[in-house]
Parts: structure tokens; C-alpha cells; sequence
């Protein structure tokens, strides 16, 4: 099946700054609370109960800490009964329904029949007419015109989610029957550019799937959009809501989603659909799910470790032995499949690796145990630094994620996954053991100690840039369970500058490496660099937006540099050791 993702898809800038409040709030350690839930996903407000938010329905049930308005805004009264509480509160109002606020109070002020296109149930509407006062009707379409007052001036503002051709339409009658009417046309960019954009997706595909809680209003307006196109639809919460059977007989399926709803949570949904075969499960269909078993099982990874251990090999003048490719191989396997283990239920939705994790549970244990045991024994035979390598990175590697403060000493990190941007930082290291120190270490001095440590660094900065990549592509995920990665801590625009400069460092480590040892070769290999240079755009612009895509596409940059050391093994000199 072909699926095409909506530009427009994940959070809306007003939801993501309101997301991003909550988030600086519940960093500081207090009880974070919101009237009504911050976003439409009940795994993410889950994951978000565990680090201390709670939704609340009314204000009754909040006695203590802070209160974090949501994007739609809040009844000035509510606010004023809050701030009376003693409660902190952080305004998170979208400043778009910041602004038909202030325009309905003006027109309150100025005498006008506030009438707002929306639907009464919705909070930002409640929140407008509450600041409209008694001079407030609310319509949703035509037939209820006959509420708007005839005799006096009116201001007419509008839900700013509210579907724009139906808005079109009200608009027109009431300018008809009213004589003084002032427009305020609010349906915001974000939502119209939504709007636009599904339908004219829907005249492109056989079928659209729109994603989002059924009680968020926007996600509710896109898919009546695509139904009025006359596309089949289908409105889902969540991947295991769509029936494989029923999409297999769409060849290209348009997929969009809600501004509240969370990228993670798209994602999801637009993997499964690739999973859905129209024409049956043939040859095709066999290969790509064996390369996609590969990626999610992490044996992809694990190869493109082995790829960069002979680029390592090749700069240290070190001859290629199947033991280092070995060694690198099931250490990267065992710890990648070890920390998945210890990590389970954190995520806010199951990446496919964890899911395929969870349903080969028992294997996948076994064989990362055997990669293990292969890895030391691997190391072992290589030499006591070696060895001693690869069971410090272990020890950190497993060791990671354990607990080694206890929590009544009461410090915020207890744990070495607790220092902020340590994941990337951490992994790195442990590659640079594995791909070159241990190679370098097994077959002694063999080039001056200067290349050496440029190769290391080279190796560092290649996989620091790498993991940097990854985590940029699930920053919201990462910041709702509180995993501090280094985009999570940045946040997006400093990631791509950060991901840029380790790249060019990476660079600079190869031409280090070639002047001191007064060879060409090494700069070759500036072709790996270069080519996520290239691919950085497409992940920064989200062209590319499927994570086990990202991971084939940002891999590739090692198994690049394995393939032109091999290439250019002639041109390389080695010394044996
Ligand atoms: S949909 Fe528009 S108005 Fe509503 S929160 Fe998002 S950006 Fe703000």
C-alpha cells in the first residue's frame, strides 16, 4: 500500500507551546495539574500522569500546585476562583484564541451582539462567550441563525477550528440579514491550512485516514472534510483501531491527523498501513518485512557496527581480523536488545522494534544472552584490555538504567539515564571501544598514537551524530516520559545546529587523521559525513518520516564507510600484528 502523510500532521504550534508548558512545569518536580486533558491520547496523558500531571474535571479537585491552562483558554471566572485557591498558574492559551478573546470583549465593551460559529460544548468556545456575556448566541450552521438578534449590531467571530466552507456559508447569511455586522474571521492558519490540505489529499487517494481523539473538535472537522470529498474514511485513535482487511482493498491511502494529536501516535498508524498488502502478501511484501525483521530486531544496526569497525580498522592501519567485526557486531546486538528489555513500558506507544521486541520476547532474550556470552569470549581472546573493554561497557551499558542513589536520599539523578543528554554520550563510547579501541588495543601501536585518537574521535562524533538523528525524530515521545536526549533538552533548531557541527567535527577528525598519517585514503571517507550531511534536511524538513526508514537511511552512513574501506583495502597500507 502507498501512503501519502499529510504535511500538516502532529501538533499545531498552539498545542505544542501549551504541551511544552506542561513540560517545563513538571520538570521543576511539581504536581502539574490542567482542567480537561492537555492533549486527545490517553498514552501520552498516562505517561504524563507518571511524571505528576493530572487532568481534572473541575476545581474543586485541585487543593495544591500548579495549574496549566489549556490551549483552548479558560472562563475568566475559573481563573479568578484558581488564583483565589492560592494556586500557581501558568496561561498556555493559545495567543491566536488570545486574540478573538480580546476581540470579543472589545466588542462586549462597544456594545455588540457577540455571535460565535462554533459548538457550545466545546472549552474554547465556552470560554468566548463567557467573556461575551449575556449578548452571546453560538451557532453551529444555518437553521440556528433564527437565535442571532435582528436588531442590533453584531460581531461575528468563529471557533478557530471550526470547518471553513461551513463557516463560509453562515457568514454569508448572516452579512445577508443583518445590516451592521463586524467579521472577525478566526479559524486559525493552522486549521485551515489542515483543512486544505485533506481535501486536497482526498482527490488524490483511494482513501483517507484521519487520526485523533473522536472528542477533539478539529479532528472531528477533517474527517467530515474527506466525507464530503466522497473518499472512503476512516477516523481512528490509534494503530489497532484500523482493520487490515477492510484497508487492503485501498491501493493509496492519504493519511492526516489532528492538532492535538501526537506525532508518535501517527506514526504508528501510518506503519501499519505499510504493512497492508492490497495485492496479497507476495515476494515483495516476504522481502520488506524480513529488511524491516533485520531493522527492528536490531541485527541492521549491529551489521552497520561491524562496517564502521573496518573503516576503524582501515585508519589505524589495523588488519581487518573477524574477531573485531564479531566482537563489535554481538556487543552492539546484545546491549541494543538488553536496554530495550529493561526499558519496557516506557514508551508513550510502542515503536515497532519494542513491539516486535514484546512478540518474540523469549527468543530475542536468549539470543541477546548469546551474543553476550559471544562478545566477552570474543574480547577475552583478544586480550585482557579487551576484555576489560567490552565488560566496562556492558557495565555501564546495563547498568544504566538501574538505580544506583536511593530515592529517599531525594536527589533528582539517581540513575546514570538520569543525567540529561547521557544516552547518546554513553552509546557512543561504547562504539568507540568496541570499533576501534578494542582493534587498536589487539594489534598494538601499529600507526602514531595522534591517528589513533583522531580515529576515535572520528568514530565518537559519527555515531554521537548519528544517535543525535534518531532522537530527534521522536522528540515530543522522548520529552513525555521524560528521557532527557539531547533534543529533548535543545529542542529542535539548536539538534539541527548540534547534529551539523558533530558532523563537521567528524569531518575534521578524518583530516586529522589523513595529515598525520600523510595519506590520502582516510579522506574518502568524508564521503560518510557528507551523506548525512545531505540527509540531514530531509529529516529535519520530516520528508522522511517512518523511524525504521530513518534508521535504514541514517545506518547507511556506516555501512558507506565499511564498503569504501574495503574498496580501497588495496590503497591502504596494513601492518600485521
Ligand atoms: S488550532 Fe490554531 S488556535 Fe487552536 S491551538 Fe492550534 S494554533 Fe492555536
Amino acid at each position: 500500500m502507498r501512503v501519502r502523510l499529510s504535511v500538516n500532521s502532529g501538533f499545531c504550534w498552539g498545542v505544542k507551546r501549551a504541551f511544552d508548558k506542561v513540560l517545563g512545569a513538571l520538570q521543576c518536580g511539581d504536581t502539574v495539574h490542567t482542567l480537561g486533558p492537555l492533549v486527545h491520547n490517553e498514552n501520552a496523558i498516562r505517561m504524563l500522569e507518571k511524571r505528576g500531571l493530572r487532568a481534572c474535571r473541575e476545581v474543586s479537585q485541585i487543593e495544591s500546585g500548579t495549574v496549566v491552562v489549556r490551549a483552548h483558554g479558560i472562563v475568566p471566572e475559573l481563573e479568578q476562583e484558581l488564583l483565589a485557591r492560592g494556586l500557581h498558574v501558568v496561561d498556555a492559551t493559545c495567543p491566536h484564541v488570545r486574540r478573538i478573546q480580546q476581540r470579543v470583549e472589545k466588542a462586549a465593551e462597544e456594545g455588540r451582539h457577540t455571535c460565535i460559529v462554533g459548538y457550545r460544548d466545546h472549552p474554547e468556545v465556552v470560554a468566548l462567550a463567557a467573556r461575551a456575556g449575556d449578548a452571546c448566541s453560538v451557532i453551529a450552521n444555518v437553521g440556528e441563525l433564527s437565535e442571532v438578534p435582528t436588531d442590533t449590531p453584531i460581531f461575528l467571530a468563529v471557533q478557530s477550528t471550526f470547518n471553513r466552507s461551513l463557516f463560509e456559508e453562515i457568514r454569508h447569511a448572516v452579512t445577508r440579514d443583518h445590516e451592521d455586522v463586524v467579521v472577525f474571521d478566526s479559524i486559525c492558519r493552522a486549521t485551515s491550512k489542515r483543512q486544505q490540505e485533506v481535501r486536497s489529499l482526498a482527490g488524490q487517494v483511494e482513501a483517507v485516514v484521519v487520526v485523533g481523539s473522536h472528542t477533539s473538535s478539529n479532528t472531528k472537522r477533517l474527517a467530515e472534510i474527506a466525507g464530503e470529498e466522497g473518499v472512503p474514511t476512516f477516523h481512528v485513535t490509534a494503530a489497532d483501531e484500523l482493520d487490515p482487511a477492510r484497508m487492503s482493498r485501498f491501493g493509496t491511502v492519504a493519511v492526516v491527523s489532528g492538532a492535538s494529536t501526537p506525532n508518535w501516535v501517527t506514526r504508528r498508524v501510518v506503519e501499519a498501513l505499510l504493512d497492508v498488502s492490497p495485492g496479497g502478501y507476495g515476494v515483495r511484501h516476504m522481502v520488506r518485512r524480513l529488511f524491516l525483521g533485520m531493522v527492528e530486531s536490531g541485527l541492521y544496526a549491529s551489521v552497520g557496527a561491524a562496517a564502521l569497525t573496518v573503516a576503524a580498522c582501515r585508519l589505524q592501519r589495523v588488519p581487518v581480523r573477524w574477531e573485531y567485526l564479531a566482537a563489535a557486531l554481538c556487543y552492539i546486538f546484545s546491549i541494543y536488545t538488553l536496554s530495550r528489555l529493561q526499558q519496557r513500558g516506557e514508551e508513550p506507544a510502542p515503536t515497532r522494534r519494542v513491539a516486535f521486541l514484546h512478540a518474540h520476547l523469549r527468543t530475542m532474550s536468549v539470543v541477546a544472552v548469546l551474543f553476550a556470552v559471544a562478545a566477552v569470549g570474543i574480547a577475552t581472546r583478544l586480550g585482557t584490555i579487551s576484555a576489560a573493554l567490552i565488560g566496562t561497557s556492558y557495565l555501564l551499558g546495563i547498568g544504566y538504567a538501574v538505580p544506583i542513589i536511593p530515592k529517599k536520599w531525594g536527589f533528582r539523578y539517581k540513575r546514570l539515564q538520569d543525567i540529561p543528554a547521557s544516552k547518546d554520550l554513553f552509546a557512543a563510547g561504547a562504539w568507540t571501544a568496541v570499533c576501534a579501541i578494542i582493534p587498536f588495543a589487539h594489534a598494538g601501536a601499529l600507526t602514531s598514537p595522534a591517528a589513533a585518537v583522531a580515529t576515535w574521535m572520528f568514530v565518537f562524533l559519527t555515531v554521537s551524530a548519528k544517535a543525535t538523528m534518531y532522537d530527534s525524530v521522536d522528540i515530543q515521545g522522548d520529552r513525555v516520559v521524560g528521557r532527557e536526549t539531547l533534543p529533548a533538552l535543545l529542542g529542535e533548531r539548536k539538534t539541527w545546529q548540534v547534529c551539523g557541527g558533530l558532523l563537521a567535527a567528524s569531518s575534521a577528525s578524518l583530516a586529522a587523521v589523513a595529515i598525520i598519517s600523510s595519506e590520502w585514503t582516510p579522506l574518502a571517507l568524508l564521503a560518510g559525513p557528507a551523506y548525512a550531511t545531505l540527509y540531514l534536511p530531509l529529516l529535519r524538513r520530516g520528508t522522511v518520516r517512518l523511524e525504521d526508514l530513518n534508521v535504514v537511511i541514517v545506518d547507511g552512513q556506516l555501512f558507506l564507510l565499511g564498503a569504501l574501506s574495503y574498496i580501497l583495502s588495496s590503497q591502504w597500507p596494513t601492518t600485521s600484528p
